[in-house]
């Protein structure tokens, strides 16, 4: 069967829910399930490696000034609340250092509002403006959080963190400007939802070999909430699992282990910790890292970014390049999976698709991230391009 056919079949598979596949969810394990069949009916030993999380789920949400209602949406993994309460308006972080939101609902605009909230427990990185944000906002005993995009129609959640105590909604830029406009007239929000201690679980799909390096390539499969992840990244997964095929028809080059990992989207990114944990000590085993995020993009080209790449393999590859019209080199990116190992030095190259970071949260990470949005022959090609990448030798470890 083609890997054209192949991919086709995958990414019909995981690209079922418009709901998405959020770490700890129905569809989540789902797809965990979907993926961990395909490895073990290709011939790998399969290892599905769980930890704890947090399955949320939203059973509603509104918002009111007087007897109008206003369209708002709930942050993900916001606690429930019904609150009646004036509002507080503060627009930066002066304003908020100063501000008495005791019993208040908070008003986050202008330059607080402008970007999301970075979570406050994320391992890999802090960002402690945002952390303060977050701590005055609690500490100020504020009821609730109502963030106000920069954007219009469907905006972005500008909260996304489970470590957040307080209720927190985002609207567009225009039932802002309405409720800026209300001043200090009591508004009322309720929020339902529901969070249940849940179980969720990286893939990672393993050919032995008896060479002491490893070969990792790395897609992840969970999903904010409310996209379909087409894109961003069943289109990862399946070019991964559509390569995972083709190499189990031959000897394996060196160790291979696929990593379908299962919380690049999440705000605690629970799969990355939980892999860290598990193989952390045979870091110094791994040549090469390929990580594959976001690639299928039409009318772009996959492009490839280099990270602690020894210098004759680079230009190699960078030759392979060259041949192939439709894959380009990229400056290195840091989010994505590959950057747990980059930071360790490790070589990388990560995998994307050319101009995809303006996207985000236009296309990616929205219900318009569709299965139509990708073009297929684009994932096929970059099969393609890794296999012919992996048949010659691997990076010298350093
Ligand atoms: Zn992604």
């Amino acid at each position: 069967m083609s890997d054209t056919t192949r991919i086709a079949e995958h990414l019909a598979a995981l690209v079922l829910w418009p709901g998405g596949r959020p770490v700890g969810s129905p569809a989540n394990l789902a797809a965990e399930e979907y993926i961990a069949n395909a490895l073990r009916a290709a011939g790998y030993e399969v290892e599905q490696q769980g930890f704890d999380c947090v399955d949320w789920r939203l059973d509603g949400v509104d918002l009111w000034v007087g007897d109008g209602p206003l369209p708002v949406m709930a942050n993900p993994y916001s606690p429930s609340c019904d609150v009646t309460a004036p509002l507080a308006a503060v627009a930066d972080l002066a304003e908020l250092e100063a501000a008495d939101l005791t019993g208040r609902i908070a008003l986050l605009h202008g330059a607080l509002a402008a970007e999301p909230l970075f979570p406050r427990n994320y391992p890999f990185f802090t960002y402690e403006e945002h952390q303060r944000i977050a701590d005055l906002l609690e500490q100020k005993g504020a009821r609730a959080v109502i963030a106000v995009s920069p954007m219009h129609a469907s905006p972005a959640p500008l909260i996304e963190d489970g470590d957040f105590r307080l209720p927190s909604v985002t609207v567009g830029a225009d039932v802002g400007a309405v409720l800026l406009m209300a001043g200090r007239a009591a508004i009322t929000l309720r929020l339902r939802s529901v969070a249940r201690p849940g179980r969720a679980a990286n893939v990672i799909g393993r050919r032995a070999h008896p060479s002491r390096d490893k070969l990792v390539l790395s897609a992840h499969f969970d999903t904010k909430p409310g996209t379909p992840g087409a894109l961003d990244n069943a289109a990862g997964v399946a070019t991964l699992l559509a390569l995972a095929e083709r190499l189990a028809t031959t000897e394996p080059p060196t160790n291979l282990e696929f990593v379908f990992f299962n919380g690049e989207d999440h705000y605690a990114a629970p799969g990355e910790v939980a892999y860290v944990a598990g193989c952390g000590g045979e870091f110094g085993r791994i040549a090469l890292v390929v990580n594959v995020d976001g690639v299928g993009l039409p009318d772009a080209p996959t492009t490839v970014a280099f990270f602690n790449c020894p210098d004759s393999w680079a230009e190699a590859t960078r030759t392979a390049i060259r041949h192939r019209p439709g894959i380009a080199e990229t400056e290195p990116w840091p989010q994505g999976d590959h950057s747990i190992f980059a930071m360790q030095g490790i070589a990388c190259i990560a995998l994307t698709s050319g101009g995809i970071h303006s996207l985000i949260d236009s296309l990616i990470h929205t219900p318009h991230d569709t299965l139509d949005r990708l073009d297929p022959a684009r994932l096929a090609a970059t099969v393609d391009f890794l296999g012919e990448l992996l048949a010659r030798p691997l990076p010298a470890r350093g």
